[in-house]
């Protein structure tokens, strides 16, 4: 029979995590009940070092049911590593893992489709958002132009689709074995390859709290993604370096002209100019080159992406991820 984990990264979460886990509750009770998960699925809740009263409701949710495990990490690592730090504890302990939201904003019903799809041989099952109606504009507009401009620049990523998704055991084992610490989940996912799948659903307005991705880590974020999946930054430097010599050739060729046919040109304006222009293009190139080396400053580290504080869980589950961890 085949064990589910449900993964569910919370930053502080606290006004969403009663109904959250009643909801899921609900919903894999419903599975096992139809015979397609085994009964020892379990839901996994990662805090991710949360200041407010997260953990303690995970820790409640554990004494009440077994259902419910959680993780517990040593500080705030960021939405990507908590979801890892949860994908990694599942790995050796179930048959296919869905990674989810805390704020039920993807709709839990479409699990059931997930599940399905899993069954009938997909390694990887993508959520992908129909409809963008409860989102605002700016955050529709964002995100969808973010989307663009990833494949664009020749990252692939799944359109309208964020981190919710089903994985197999081997596809996590997989993904283990990409050990970045510039951690862009959605763009690695696709090239662990496999049978991949699509489901549809609405995304629904947040349960409550609010959003933990303002502007600034919304920004911080796409970087990230560029940056750590795609060269073409690097490759358009070049190309602009190029245009730009090709042009230098043609103002050279312009001025000797004008020199041997007598024309003294006053030359103040075109100077200044091209000061400014050149030297800021050499700034926003230098910063470009930057981005890359300060990417591989930190994977050469290799500093471990995160670190777990307590897990608790099935006895053997937790023997298991001890050994694990330790690895
Ligand atoms: N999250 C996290 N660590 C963080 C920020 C967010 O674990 O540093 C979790 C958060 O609790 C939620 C998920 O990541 O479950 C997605 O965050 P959010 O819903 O705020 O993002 P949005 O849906 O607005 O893009
Ligand atoms: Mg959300």
């Amino acid at each position: 029979m085949n064990r589910l984990f449900c993964v569910i990264p919370c930053y502080n979460e606290e006004e969403v995590l009663h109904e959250t886990a009643s909801r899921l509750e609900a919903k894999i009770k419903s599975l096992v009940a139809a015979g397609k998960i085994a009964e020892d699925s379990r839901i996994l809740f990662v805090n991710d070092g949360s200041r407010d009263k997260t953990w303690s409701i995970i820790s409640e949710l554990h004494e009440k049911s077994e259902l419910f495990q959680g993780i517990n990490l040593s500080k705030n690592m960021g939405h990507q590593n908590a979801l890892l730090a949860g994908l990694m504890t599942a790995k050796d302990l179930c048959d296919a893992a869905i990674s989810l939201d805390a704020d039920l904003q993807d709709d839990i019903n479409a699990i059931d489709e997930m599940v399905e799809k899993y069954l009938n041989g997909a390694d990887v099952v993508y959520g992908v958002r129909s409809k963008r109606a409860t989102d605002t504009f700016f955050k529709k507009f964002t995100a969808e132009s973010f989307y663009k401009l990833m494949n664009g620049l020749g990252a692939n990523t799944v359109y309208n689709h964020a981190d919710y998704r089903l994985m197999s055991r081997r596809a996590l084992q997989a993904l283990s074995e990409f050990g970045e610490v510039n951690l862009f989940l959605r763009g690695i996912v696709p090239m662990v390859g496999f049978n991949s799948d699509v489901v549809y659903y609405e995304r629904a307005e947040r349960f409550a709290g609010e959003s933990k991705y303002p502007l600034r880590k919304m920004l911080s974020f796409a970087m990230e993604g560029i940056t750590s999946l795609s060269t073409k930054p690097i490759k358009m430097i070049t190309g602009l370096g190029v245009s730009i010599f090709l042009v230098s050739i043609i103002v050279l060729i312009y001025s000797l002209v004008r020199h041997f046919t007598g024309h003294t040109i006053p030359g103040w304006t075109t100077t200044v100019l091209s000061v400014w222009a050149i030297g800021g293009l050499i700034m926003i190139s230098l910063g470009v080159i930057g981005e890359y080396i300060g990417k591989i400053y930190l994977e050469t580290k290799n500093r471990p992406r995160f670190i777990i504080r307590d897990y608790i869980g099935d006895e053997e589950d937790v023997e298991i991820a001890n050994y694990t961890y330790k690895r």
